[in-house]
């Protein structure tokens, strides 16, 4: 049947009507319908292994123009509706976006499953179905407030399976519902699944804002991704919903196994699980109690799980390694504690050294440490980042087991973040050298043929410019805030934390702000754009939100400053907004201290829509910096040997790092000292922007102060650079050349290549 009649024959049964006389509504859920039929429809790839990508966050978006670029039928929906006078873009406006996951790690895990399906690899992933998601963002009185963020309407992309298994916590048990999202492969006709387990009773929505009852388990386990953890309740709940995960998992896995024909003790043959980040590492004891449950011995059950998982690495901030009370294991899961003590009574018999412990003297569980003595694999994000792991972090780990390190620079699907999100870019670049780097992003490099051609690069420029103007027009109407289009937009968008120092960003809008109240204009009107949430219990990132949106204020209200410097802050920033800032943006910041960001992969994001990176040389900035020049790329600030050599406390003097004598330099103590100035206090709330204030003066633990000075002049040195307009065109125009190789397909071939072996 052909694709008109199909949709015909959907809204007449559902709406009693053609798809002429539906609402925007209707016809999202008309498409929805025909792209779940469609993908439904489709084999899972072949193989004698498969892979399990367990991870607790898939920050999914939306779906529906990736299933239907995925399924081949985009063009042919969008003539469809045009034909009607319709457009995707308004459709699309309706399909609310899954928020179940944080940031770069759980977008990571989406990217990597359209990879894994583009490439026909058998592979599926296993999470969660959190039904508020992370929460909703809203700025008031220059704070952030949370609210849930229901995602699940009656029509969605989940598909209920009709499969239950049964998690035993201590003392009562659990049925986990498997819910699926089809995953169809672009350019194959295959689909994988992602497997979201929810318990049975969900509670509905009964709390004020974010707030809800922890202790009840049986309701709420999967009420939120990452339950504010500031508590012991909180703590206890992340535990629970980790094992619920993993047990539920692993019985899909065994189950699977049997049903394909092969027996457990083939397990490592047919089977790899990819552990993302230390949440799903229960995985290993879990399967391990099954196998012995199932008649293996334990020694035989232990080998076989040891070759059959590999854990992948995504932080170096020692307050992001999990370390659970065993307390916590004994409550929930009971019956994986002995289980972890022989894993760790093996440990302590061959390595003695505490460093390498599972259970460490306070009797907690390092959950990255079980990882890697029991997978096969490690693996860093970007090159630096192993490096760190095998040098510095995980040291005593890669002097055990060195064949056991190696590196997968992260990557982001190009079907999403240039095809999808960038239309204008992507025909531009289909002019310039053909269609197929819509299938092999590395195919991009012909563009280099292009960067004396003035007549593309001035195209170029027109897409960027078409772009921003676009997105002035969200804003305005979305927040209703006015932005100068011809400004430079200068955009840090991520997850708010220190270590990302938006509060360095911040010091420069001050630095700016008071040069223009001082009669010393700028070249060119600048738009600073942020996005950022900040986890509801982290005190220090709501203060620097609230910073951010005072001074925001302070210069909105200002007209003297007002036509040089404008201060953007998105409400709610998720990966709808993503794709909307992504192509508009000039100026790409990432500015982490050195050695904190392990990859980012919104750095990547940027560079392939043209924008041009201001970064340290930190995680896989290192790699775009190596990729495009020093020409193209603006690089500045401590090294990360020097900054783990402040930490570690060896330099200058022994002494470490110590922000008070930064802060005493003139150029930086106005800056500072700015936070409590009476300008900012009047719109601002005396408590937090003093004590942001002071930790940054006395602690300054991501050490803005030290590469504040060199930020500030490498900034200047872009912003002047932005207005020679062709030299400029072809840094962006090289940047776009070279991201191929952070194209997530890269990725997941070097996955399957060095860890998986699928084909
Ligand atoms: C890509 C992405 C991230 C990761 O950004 P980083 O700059 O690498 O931290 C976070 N959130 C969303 C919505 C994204 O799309």
């Amino acid at each position: 049947m052909q694709l008109k009649e199909q949709l015909w024959e959907l809204t007449k049964e559902r709406f009693g009507c053609g798809p002429d006389q539906c609402d925007d509504h209707q016809l999202y859920e008309a498409l929805l319908l025909l792209c779940s039929h469609l993908a439904a429809q489709r084999p899972a790839p072949e193989g004698e292994r498969k892979l399990y990508y367990f991870s607790a966050e898939f920050l999914m978006g939306k779906l529906l123009s990736n299933n239907l670029l995925a399924l081949g039928i985009y063009d042919q929906v969008r003539e469809l509706l045009g034909d009607m006078g319709r457009e995707l873009s308004g459709i699309e406006t309706m399909e609310p976006e899954p928020s179940l996951g944080n940031g770069g790690l759980g977008r990571l895990a989406a990217c990597f499953l359209d990879s894994i399906a583009a490439l026909g690899l058998p592979g599926d992933g296993v999470g969660l179905n959190y039904h508020y998601g992370l929460f909703k963002q809203k700025f008031e009185n220059n704070k952030q407030t949370e609210l849930p963020d229901p995602w699940i309407e009656p029509d969605s992309w989940l598909m209920p399976t009709g499969k239950t298994f049964t998690v035993p916590f201590g003392g009562f048990d659990l049925q986990a519902v498997l819910y699926d999202i089809a995953i169809p492969g672009a350019g194959n006709k295959c689909a994988n699944r992602l497997h979201l387990f929810d318990v049975a009773q969900p509670a509905q929505e009964p709390w004020i804002g974010i707030r809800f009852d922890k202790g009840d388990i049986a309701h709420n386990l999967t009420s939120f991704l990452y339950p504010d953890d500031s508590d012991e309740a909180g703590q206890l709940l992340r535990v629970y919903q980790q094992y619920f995960m993993v047990s539920a998992g692993a019985q899909l896995i065994l189950q699977e196994l049997e049903e394909r024909g092969y027996t457990i003790d083939t397990l490592a043959d047919h089977v790899v699980i990819q552990i993302n980040d230390t949440h799903p590492s229960m995985v290993i004891p879990e399967l391990i109690r099954l196998l012995v449950e199932r008649g293996m011995s334990v020694n035989r059950a232990i080998d076989q799980v040891s070759r059959t998982c590999a854990y992948t690495n995504h932080t170096i901030l020692a307050e992001a390694l999990e370390k659970w009370p065993l307390s916590f294991l004994e409550k929930a899961a009971p019956q994986l504690v002995p289980v972890i003590r022989e894993l760790d009574r093996r440990v302590k018999e061959a390595h003695p050294d505490p460093r390498v412990c599972i259970l460490d003297g306070q009797n907690r569980v390092h959950m990255a440490h079980m990882d890697i003595h029991y997978g096969f694999s490690v693996n860093g994000v970007a090159a630096l980042h192993t490096e760190i792991l095998k040098h510095s972090e995980l040291k005593p780990f890669f002097d055990l087991y060195p064949k056991k390190f190696n590196n997968k620079t992260n990557g982001v699907t190009f079907r999403r973040w240039l095809e999808a999100c960038d239309p204008r870019l992507s025909a531009l670049i289909d002019d310039c050298i053909g269609a197929s780097w819509r299938q092999d992003a590395q195919k991009l490099e012909g563009l280099l043929a292009f960067q004396e051609d003035a007549n593309i690069l001035q195209r170029l420029l027109e897409v960027k410019q078409a772009n921003k103007q676009a997105l002035c027009q969200a804003l305005f109407s979305r927040q209703a805030v006015e932005v100068d289009p011809l400004s430079v937009f200068d955009v840090q968008i991520k997850r708010l934390h220190e270590y990302k120092r938006q509060q360095m960003n911040a010091l420069y809008i001050i630095h700016q702000y008071l040069e223009i109240k001082s009669g010393r204009l700028p070249q060119r009107p600048v738009t600073v754009i942020f996005g950022a949430k900040a986890a509801p219990a982290y005190v220090m990132a709501k203060h620097i939100i609230h910073l951010i949106l005072c001074l925001r204020q302070l210069i909105e209200r200002d007209p003297q400053v007002r036509p040089w410097l404008n201060v953007v802050m998105v409400e709610n920033y998720n990966v709808t907004r993503a794709e909307q800032l992504i192509p508009a943006c000039d100026i790409s910041e990432q500015i982490s201290l050195a050695s904190k960001e392990a990859s980012g992969t919104g750095n990547m994001k940027f560079m392939a829509n043209g924008a041009v990176t201001l970064g340290t040389m930190d995680g896989a900035n290192v790699e775009i910096a190596q990729l495009v020049g020093e020409e193209n790329i603006y690089t500045f600030g401590a090294s990360s040997d020097r900054v783990i050599g402040l930490y570690q406390g060896s330099e200058p003097d022994g002494r470490g790092y110590r922000p008070l004598e930064l802060y005493h330099r003139p150029n930086v103590e106005r800056l500072v000292d700015f936070l409590v100035s009476p300008e900012l206090l009047c719109v601002g709330d005396p408590a937090c922007l003093s004590a942001l204030w002071r930790d940054m003066k006395t602690k300054d633990w991501f050490m803005a102060l030290l590469d504040v000075e060199d930020y500030i002049a490498v900034k200047q040195r872009a912003i002047e650079d932005y207005g020679q307009r062709l030299p400029w065109a072809r840094k962006m125009l090289v940047n776009i050349a070279k991201s191929g190789y952070f194209s997530s397909d890269r990725t997941i071939g070097q996955y399957n290549e060095d860890i998986w072996h699928l084909k």
